[in-house]
């Protein structure tokens, strides 16, 4: 596809107009003006009105959550994963969790999401939708450990670690990489955070983990672990050999983020849901100049409500200002390096999340001749402050189109919904019973 005379973001996070080329699945012109032989792109796409910008990153999600949206709202957090959440999901299945799947990846790709972070359970069913959907993902499989004494070796996750490496890591052309998981230092042991630690090197994947999201969980670590915050924990049993997503980190310290930098360790912000579950604001702007690679996040459907990236990138570049009294932190170009080229890094993609040539072609168009998007003074500003996530109206990973227009190429969204919708009803009735 050749965008012809469009507006487009460029690898210093500017507007700037002119000529964008994909072949492939890579993009392979960008320029001022027309290319020579502009038929070998294929299709011509009229950039007039459009603004064209790297393909956005969700780096933490549980994409099966899409149950569970608007089932238990306005319930303290303990009451709320204890009595609601930890229930439903206990019901939930593979043949549930791949509607569901295809549900969250086609609200993402609405969104101008190209890849997403997950960390859940039922991989089969998830890998499914990956694969049909087109989308880029790195999955984890949940790893959940209540004591002190069991062992890797005695949760089912050793041997299907292994498996989900050996049969899906790399694969789908790299759209697809396994993780491997930690759940919490609160729902894990010291034993099995080292031994996982170790396994992801041996095999050489990347980890996902959940980090001080509530003062609670903290400060309880702190208590429990001889003053170490759960970052130092983790660091303390070497688990940070590999890169990693740190989910949340709320209520990190300098100390921690020394460490984050150190040891590849990125981080997934989740404004929506901190706000939502009360658990406080993440250190943002004090993170960035740490130098952390921070990124941006939904955390699950039960807890945000939903998947649309750029109200979580608006949250994000607000709320640093606001908890911090500081009107200048996290300017606009870095609210949109956090949302693309920083998530693309936390996934282990170099060739990704800049428009570039010789990078991928992950892109998304969006719709400027909205009212909410005059006049432009500064279209990066724009994009930050006033664009809604329904903007979008074109989303291509690896230089297929997945969205485009209100259609979906990869995904039956009527069957997603009726199939999610039916499931969800299902499991909420046999709760109420
Ligand atoms: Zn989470």
């Amino acid at each position: 596809m050749l965008f012809a005379n469009i507006d487009y973001l460029n690898n210093s996070f500017e507007v700037v107009r002119g000529y964008v080329g994909t072949e492939g699945a890579l993009i392979t012109y960008v320029g001022a003006s027309t290319p020579e032989n502009p038929e070998r792109f294929g299709e011509l796409y009229n950039g007039r009105g459009k603004l064209l910008i790297p393909g956005m990153y969700n780096t933490h999600a549980h994409m099966p959550m899409t149950l569970l949206r608007g089932y238990a709202e306005g319930l303290t957090l303990q009451d709320w994963l204890f009595n609601k959440i930890f229930p439903f999901e206990d019901k939930i299945d593979d043949e549930k969790a791949y509607p569901a799947t295809l549900l969250a990846i086609a609200e993402m790709l609405r969104f101008g999401v190209v890849g997403v972070t997950d960390m859940y359970f039922f991989s089969e069913a998830r890998i499914r939708a990956i694969a049909e959907s087109g989308i880029k993902a790195n999955l984890c499989d949940g790893i959940m450990v209540f004591d002190e004494e069991t062992t890797y070796e005695q949760t089912h996750n050793l041997k299907a670690n292994e498996r989900l490496v050996r049969e899906h890591h790399d694969t789908l052309d790299g759209r697809l990489k396994i993780d491997f998981n930690i759940h919490s230092e609160y729902i894990s042991n010291p034993q099995v955070v080292r031994a996982v630690g170790e396994h992801a090197a041996a095999l050489g994947v990347q980890t996902h983990v959940h980090i001080s999201e509530t003062t609670r969980e903290h400060e309880d670590c702190k208590q429990r672990r001889g003053g170490l915050t759960p970052t130092q924990y983790f660091e303390s049993l070497d688990f940070f050999r590999m890169p990693c997503t740190a989910a949340h980190c709320v209520w990190t310290e300098p100390a921690d983020w020394e460490i984050f930098r150190e040891r590849n360790v990125s981080v997934s912000c989740n404004p929506a849901s901190n706000m939502k579950l009360a658990s406080g604001f993440a250190p943002v702007a004090e993170m960035l100049d740490a130098g952390v690679n921070v990124t941006i996040g939904t955390d699950g459907a039960a807890s945000n409500n939903s998947h649309n990236i750029l109200k979580d990138l608006y949250l994000l570049a607000l709320l640093s200002k606001g908890a911090s009294g500081d009107a200048t932190a996290v300017k606009p170009q870095q609210a949109l390096a956090v949302a693309t080229i920083n998530g693309a890094r936390s996934q282990g993609r170099s060739d990704c999340g800049t428009i570039e040539v010789g990078k991928r072609a992950d892109l998304v168009a969006l719709d400027i001749c909205v009212p909410w998007m005059q006049p432009i003074h500064n279209l990066a500003n724009n994009l930050v402050y006033s664009a809604q996530g329904t903007d979008v109206v074109l989303t291509i990973v690896d230089g297929a189109v997945l969205y485009r227009d209100g259609n979906y190429l990869t995904i039956d969204l009527e069957r997603a919904i009726s199939d999610t919708k039916r499931f969800s009803a299902e499991i909420a009735a046999s709760l109420s019973s």
